[in-house]
């Protein structure tokens, strides 16, 4: 879809279908001193974008969908799948210390604890490291699964999610990112990442295409 930006046509269209609706191609052009075939293509503009709806031989009614809503409808299209990250992955048994040195290089904020089985155990943030260094312990003999938040308490999305639902959960659980994951009869397997900057990221893109 292109962005939501209607010429002074569309709008003179819209206050017409608005009023007199449902009215025929004919008579709009009519009321507008304009032949039918110019205004085709803005009467398909304005049903393709959701403004009016076409039906056969009855004509043009308006929606009254509002620009807000239009906006909810596109943002409840938007699917994890299609903004997520590559998921950075460390095994449970690495130390405190490899973990910092690992977060730095990856240039994440999250990481998520595996088994030896590559299933998900834990995730790590940048705090639960920032804490394991507070006083005096040796941190490269740490294991990251002492320090770590644990299964059952992991919050997880799939990739089919949508992300509005995935938002919620941040906001709700006050974290900054998700694993994306795939259920197996095991446990689950890490398959993505998915964290405020997607959904940022997201937010940009929507602004700019008009999706
Ligand atoms: P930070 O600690 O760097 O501010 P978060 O706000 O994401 O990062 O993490 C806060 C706490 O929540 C940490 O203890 C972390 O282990 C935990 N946490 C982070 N992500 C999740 C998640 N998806 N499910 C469960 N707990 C999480």
């Amino acid at each position: 879809m292109t962005k939501i930006e209607l010429s002074k046509r569309q709008e003179q269209i819209l206050e017409i279908v608005k009023e007199n609706g449902p009215i025929t191609g004919e008579h709009i052009a009519e009321r507008l001193n304009l032949t039918r075939a110019t205004l085709r293509p803005d009467l398909a503009i304005l049903t393709m974008s959701g403004f009016l709806e076409a039906r056969p031989r009855v004509g043009y009614f308006y929606t009254g969908r509002s620009d807000m809503q239009m906006l909810s409808e596109s943002l409840n299209k938007l699917r994890v799948m299609d903004y997520q990250s590559i998921p950075v992955v460390v095994d449970e048994g690495i130390s405190v210390y490899d973990a910092i040195v690992m977060m730095f290089l990856e240039d994440v904020g999250t990481m998520f604890v595996v088994d030896k089985h590559a299933l998900l155990v834990g995730v790590l943030s940048r705090k639960d490291l920032l804490r394991a260094s507070i006083g005096k312990q040796e941190l490269s003999s740490i294991p990251v699964n002492i320090i770590m938040t644990r299964m059952p308490n992991i919050t997880m999305c799939t990739k089919e999610d949508l992300l509005t639902d995935v938002a919620k959960k941040l906001i709700e659980k006050q974290i900054d990112a998700l694993p994306i994951v795939k259920e197996t009869d095991k446990g689950f397997e890490v398959i993505g990442r998915i964290t405020k900057t997607n959904i940022t990221k997201a937010f940009v893109a929507l602004a700019n295409e008009g999706y």
